[in-house]
């Protein structure tokens, strides 16, 4: 069954017209599901109850129930954990910023690029999330928190690039006036390196920011930590950043997680400096949130700051990203897997 929280207005529309209703109902609908956020045909009172019918056997309404929420007592960030309709569980956060309320969203149950840090990927993917799943994160977040949320990262669970064309779908539909209606430049998409992707995303001209998951200066390093590094070059990588910049005007953000004894030397902070020397960049530094599976540790508070320095003095534009609900602190994708292994007792 098609998903009617997928769809754009027009497609319902056109899909109306074949049950014989006539098009005025189209928009209706849109503003059920993605202004007004409902979560069951039946709510959809202004129809009448005979399509509400139809639109349940022919139509599905992706929805999520909140699995378990954890609170920040310190800065009021709020981390999800959601139960998908057959039962996979994604994550999600709430981080009230002082330029906006942003959520991070997954865009995959699961991962299947294989970084050496991160946990989402330690049980492979399961399956790509629908634009209505993608949207129905936010919209769930914004129910329970009474909030508007402003700005949108796609940096949770799962390579958005490997799930493209849902991806953009989800772009086009909370971008819609006449649905969240966010603005293009308050979203970022977060990548491994899909280097063809990119290179496709950037011919979209989309306004939003794209940020390279980049975390070492050189392929020798680099394919120690993220096997997506065997496929491309750091070279032809960063050439596909520079395309996207050309092509949209963004600023092109790169983050590196710094893992204490491999890549947060004096040596890699001037190899990094020398490689995006001269771009419209910024670097976002991340102390790698360690995971018991794997024994990467982050580097000290000093050794961080020294790093940045060092990027500073050479001339780039970096800042260490400040860490949201260190009280509620996990590492990407730790709680999904956390809340599956308590399910599963
Ligand atoms: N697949 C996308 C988006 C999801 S991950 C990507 O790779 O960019 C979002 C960011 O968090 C990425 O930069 C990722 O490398 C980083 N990350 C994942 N696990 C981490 C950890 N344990 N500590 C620090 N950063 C981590």
């Amino acid at each position: 069954m098609t998903d009617l929280r997928s769809m754009t207005t027009e497609e319902i529309t056109a899909a109306l017209k074949e049950m014989g209703e006539p098009s005025f109902r189209g928009a209706q609908i849109f503003d059920w599901v993605q202004a007004k956020k409902v979560r069951s045909f039946d709510e959809m009172s202004n129809l009448p109850k005979r399509l509400r019918e139809a639109l349940g056997t022919s139509f599905s309404l992706s929805s999520l129930e909140i699995a378990r929420r954890y609170v920040s007592e310190e800065d009021g960030t709020r981390k999800y954990v959601y139960a998908l309709h057959d039962g996979l569980l994604i994550e999600s956060v709430f981080m009230p910023y002082s330029y906006g309320n942003t959520a991070c969203i997954s865009s995959q149950a699961g991962c299947r690029m294989g970084c050496r840090f991160c946990a989402s990927t330690l049980e492979g993917l399961a399956r790509n999330l629908l634009p209505g799943e993608m949207l129905e994160q936010i919209y769930r977040m914004e129910e329970d928190t009474g909030e508007t949320i402003s700005h949108v990262v796609i940096m949770g669970s799962g390579e958005p690039l490997d799930n493209y064309d849902n991806l953009l779908r989800f772009i086009r539909l909370i971008t819609d006036e006449k649905g969240k209606n966010l603005s293009e430049r308050n979203i970022t998409v977060s990548t491994c390196g899909l280097v063809p992707q990119i290179k496709k995303l950037a011919q979209e001209h989309l306004q939003i920011t794209l940020a390279l998951s980049l975390h070492a200066p050189n392929d020798a390093l680099r394919r120690t930590m993220m096997p997506i590094a065997e496929a491309y070059s750091v070279k032809e990588t960063v050439a596909a950043c520079d395309a996207y910049f050309a092509a949209t005007g963004r600023r092109m953000s790169y983050e590196y997680s710094l893992v204490h004894g491999v890549n947060d030397s004096d040596a890699c902070a001037e190899e990094l400096a020398m490689l995006l020397h001269g771009k419209n960049a910024h670097v976002n530094l991340i102390p790698v949130n360690p995971i018991k599976e794997r024994n990467y540790k982050a580097p000290g508070h000093a050794a961080a700051l020294r790093f940045q320095k060092r990027l500073e003095n050479l001339g780039i534009n970096v800042t260490i990203r400040k860490k949201m609900g260190a009280d509620i602190d996990s590492a990407c994708g730790q709680l999904r897997l956390k809340v599956k292994a308590e399910q599963g007792e």
